[in-house]
């Protein structure tokens, strides 16, 4: 097998690191990864000698940068195969891409009375943006639900549609369920009503293989900090008719072409969504994350993962005393449990001092936990690093939480 997971883990330092004297057991990539080698050292080289404001000198050094802030999002368009670079737009993250569809989009296609579909399980920054456009516009949100299984009722979408629906925005992978949504069917069934849809990529990036042609979707959007790369960078992929089509969402430098004090005319795309000094050190750096991943392989990194998912699932339900979320078939690379009469912060916390990482909350999605009647729950989540030992740690420590409660 090409795959080597041992030698993936010497790439990236903070692996190495003791917590309260244990090796670390880093399970909250669905928070965040940690971040090889090659994109530390990428940052680091570009401060060291390539660091110059992009796109607006004349000089050597802004011409490097502005080379290698361009060259980042070619790597990144050919990673999800976006037809055109310039449908390759770097935002700071996830939320500031929903944010901005939903402002722009909304401000140029939503008006009273119109409609806006989501999903019962989405993250909150693909709720919240929709919410306040539908407060602005006075427009409505309705919500496609999902199974006790976490299967998305995708059935009941054609009854959800009306002559007045504006947009549907959907999860690729959940960050609470691990099921992985069937958006092209979604998208399919939305272009015979000729409605865009927006995939929130968040979670599908980092873990799978993404074609946004094959796809179809109109939107896609996702975060640098979950896939390898640096915080505060990440994308928004859309169409490039769409692009033209809508307001850019922030005004400032760089996004214009004339401006006078009665009227300005904006930049083409991409720039006429990147107002202001953009983090090019970041999408230089996500452009290496991107890299890196390309070069692990993104099926191997895939196939790698199922294999712990499947593990993981198999270890935990053998324990007889915990509850697992999300049962749907086709899943990515995490799970969220409780364990009976254990509070899951008291869970985290006892983990925490054995070395063990893991998520506890409601991750974002307090609809996901209103569903199932509970407040929160506990999150592993994996990365191409982890391996089948560290989970065989994980059930230790769950273990040992069990027996200090009295189980
Ligand atoms: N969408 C999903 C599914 C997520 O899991 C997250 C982060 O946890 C986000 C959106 C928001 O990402 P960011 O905080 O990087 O903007």
């Amino acid at each position: 097998m090409s795959f080597d997971v041992h030698k993936i883990r010497e790439d990236f330092p903070i692996l190495q690191e003791k917590v309260y004297g244990n090796p670390l057991v880093y399970l909250d990539n669905g928070a965040t990864t940690q971040k090889p080698m090659p994109v530390i050292a990428c940052i680091n080289d570009f401060h060291r000698h390539s660091n110059s404001s992009i796109h607006r000198g004349v000089h050597y050094l802004s011409e490097q940068a502005t080379e290698a802030y361009e060259q980042a999002r070619i790597t990144v368009q050919e990673f999800i195969r976006a037809k055109h670079s310039h449908e390759i737009i770097f935002t700071s993250g996830t939320t500031a891409s929903i944010n901005g569809v939903a402002f722009s989009f909304g401000e140029r296609f939503v008006h009273a009375g119109d409609e806006i579909i989501i999903t019962e399980m989405e993250h909150h920054a693909n709720i919240v943006p929709w919410q306040m456009l539908c407060e602005r516009k006075n427009a409505r949100l309705k919500v496609i639900p999902f199974n006790d299984e976490g299967i998305l009722q995708v059935d009941k979408l054609e009854e959800l549609i009306q002559d007045k629906t504006r947009l549907i925005a959907v999860m690729h992978a959940s960050n609470t369920l691990a099921t992985l949504n069937p958006v092209k069917q979604i998208i399919s069934l939305a272009h015979r009503y000729n409605i865009p849809v927006l995939v929130d990529g968040a979670q599908s990036v980092p873990h799978m293989s993404v074609d946004v042609q094959d796809m179809d979707c109109d939107f896609f959007a996702f975060s640098g900090h979950k896939m390898y790369g640096p915080t505060g960078i990440g994308i928004l992929y859309g169409k490039e008719k769409w692009l033209d089509d809508i307001p850019p969402f922030q005004g400032g430098g760089d996004m214009v072409d004339v401006v006078t004090f009665e009227k300005t005319t904006y930049n083409q795309l991409p720039y006429k969504f990147e107002a202001g000094t953009s983090n090019y050190v970041g999408a230089v750096g996500l452009g290496k994350a991107v890299e890196y991943l390309v070069t692990a392989g993104i099926n191997d990194v895939a196939d790698h993962e199922h294999d712990l998912l499947q593990y993981a699932v198999g270890r935990l339900d053998n324990l007889g005393y915990v509850t697992l979320y999300g049962r749907a078939p086709q899943k990515t690379s995490l799970v969220t449990f409780t364990l009976r009469d254990i509070h899951p912060y008291d869970a985290g916390m006892i983990l925490d001092k054995m070395g063990i990482a893991v998520r506890t909350g409601t991750h974002c999605a307090q609809p996901v936990m209103r569903h199932y009647g509970i407040d929160g729950n506990i999150r592993a989540s994996f990365a191409m690093y982890n391996t089948r030992e560290e989970i065989d740690a994980l059930i230790e420590g769950i273990q040992k939480v069990k027996t200090m409660f009295g189980g």
